[in-house]
C-alpha cells in the first residue's frame, strides 16, 4: 500500500495473510491509548491489568478486523470468486480477490459480508459486557470492543467507493443501469465527495475544537479515501477504453516507413522530424518487412550509424508476435506484457495491415 513490504502470517484455506508495517504502529498506539484511557478511569486495577486489558483489546480488535476481511472472503468464495490475499495495514484491512465479481448480486454480497461481521461481532462483545458485572476488566474490554466493531460496521457502510459501501451502492447502481462502468464513475463521485468532506470535517474540527490528531487524521483519511475512489474511476474508464477499441482503430496516423538501404543516419533524420518515440517500418521494394525503433539503433555507437543500413539492425516482421486487427486493446496489452515485447504485427485475415506499438495504445487510452 505504501510501498512497503507486507509481512506473511500464514496461509489460512488457501488465502494469504500479512500484515503491512504500518499495522505495528497502530497497534502500538491503540494499545498506549487504551492502557491511558483504562488506567485513568481504573484506578483500582493496578498497572498490570490496565497493561493486560488494553493489550488483549488491541489484540481482538486487530482479530476483528481479520473476521471482517475473512467474511468478505468467504462470501467471495461462496459466489465462485477466488481471494488471494488478506492484508492488515494503517486504515483497516484489504482482502484482495482474483478476479471482479461477474453479476451485482455477487457484488452485492461479498461487499456487505464484512460489515455484517462487524455488526454481528459488535453485538456479541455488547452482549458480553451486558454478562459481566461493572467495571472488571472483561466488560470494559467487551464494551469497547462492541462500540469500536460497530463503529467498523457504520464507517465502512458510508456509500463512497472503494468502502464496502460504496461496493455495496455500486452493485445496486450496477443492477438498475445494467453498466458495472457507468456504476463504478457515479459510486465513485460519491466517494471523492465522501472523502472532500471528511476533510473539510477534519479541518473543522481541528480548528473548533482544538483536537489537531483526530481532525488530522479524519482529513488524511478523507484525503486517502478520495484519492482512492479517483483512481478507481480512471482506471475503469481506461479499462473500458482499451475493451471498446479495436487494435485496427488504434493503428490510424501509420508508422512511418524508411527503406532498408536508408543508414540509420537518415532513419533517425526522417523519423525524428515527427513527434513521439521513434518507431519505424522497414519496407524493402515496397513491401514492408521489418520494424526499427530505439532499440534496435540502440545496437550502433551513434558515431557509426552512417555506416550501417536499416536492414542490418531491424526486427524483421516474422519475428513479431501477431494479433487479429478485430481483437480489443486489452488483448493488445495483455499480450504485450505477457510476451515482454514493445510491439506487435497487426493482421486482418492473415494479410500484413501494420504495426502497433506500445506508445500508439498508450495515445488511445491517455487520450481526451
Ligand atoms: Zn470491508
Amino acid at each position: 500500500m505504501f510501498g512497503g513490504r507486507v509481512l506473511r502470517l500464514g496461509r489460512f484455506f488457501g488465502i494469504t495473510i500479512g500484515v503491512d508495517p504500518t499495522w505495528f504502529i497502530v497497534f502500538l498506539l491503540v494499545t498506549t491509548s487504551l492502557a491511558e484511557g483504562f488506567g485513568g478511569s481504573h484506578e483500582d486495577w493496578g498497572s498490570s491489568a490496565v497493561w493486560a486489558a488494553a493489550f488483549s483489546a488491541s489484540l481482538l480488535f486487530f482479530i476483528s478486523i481479520l473476521l471482517h476481511e475473512l467474511g468478505h472472503s468467504i462470501a467471495a468464495r461462496l459466489v465462485g470468486v477466488s481471494v488471494r490475499s488478506i492484508t492488515l495495514f494503517l486504515f483497516g484491512g484489504v482482502a484482495e480477490l482474483g478476479s471482479e465479481p461477474a453479476r451485482p448480486r455477487d457484488e452485492f454480497l461479498i461487499a456487505i459480508a464484512g460489515p455484517l461481521v462487524s455488526g454481528l461481532l459488535g453485538g456479541l462483545f455488547l452482549v458480553i459486557w451486558l454478562a459481566t458485572p461493572d467495571d472488571v476488566p472483561v466488560g470494559v474490554v467487551s464494551v469497547w470492543l462492541g462500540v469500536t466493531n460497530l463503529g467498523v460496521a457504520i464507517f465502512n457502510m458510508f456509500p463512497g467507493f472503494p468502502l464496502d459501501g460504496g461496493r455495496v451502492l455500486r452493485s445496486v447502481l450496477w443492477a438498475l443501469m445494467g453498466s458495472l462502468d457507468r456504476a463504478t464513475q457515479w459510486s465513485g463521485w460519491v466517494g471523492v465527495l465522501f472523502g472532500r468532506i471528511l476533510i473539510a470535517a477534519g479541518i473543522l474540527i481541528a480548528v473548533l475544537t482544538g483536537s489537531w490528531f483526530n481532525g488530522l487524521f479524519l482529513a488524511f483519511m478523507g484525503w486517502f479515501l478520495s484519492g482512492a475512489a479517483r483512481r478507481t474511476m480512471i482506471q475503469s474508464v481506461m479499462t473500458s477504453r482499451l475493451r471498446s477499441t479495436s487494435v485496427a482503430a488504434a493503428l490510424q496516423g501509420d508508422l512511418e516507413e524508411v527503406d532498408g538501404w536508408d543508414t540509420l543516419e537518415d532513419v533517425v533524420n526522417q523519423v525524428k522530424s515527427g513527434t513521439g518515440p521513434l518507431t519505424a517500418l522497414v519496407a524493402e521494394d515496397g513491401e514492408p518487412v521489418g520494424v526499427i525503433g530505439e532499440l534496435e539503433l540502440s545496437t550502433v555507437a551513434e558515431g557509426k550509424r552512417a555506416y550501417h543500413v536499416a536492414r542490418q539492425v531491424m526486427t524483421p516482421l516474422a519475428r513479431l508476435i501477431s494479433i487479429e486487427s478485430g481483437e480489443s486493446l486489452m488483448e493488445a496489452l495483455r499480450t504485450l506484457d505477457r510476451e515482454g515485447v514493445g510491439q506487435l504485427l497487426v493482421s486482418e485475415d492473415g494479410r500484413f495491415l501494420g504495426v502497433l506499438t506500445r506508445d500508439q495504445l498508450g495515445r488511445v487510452v491517455n487520450a481526451r
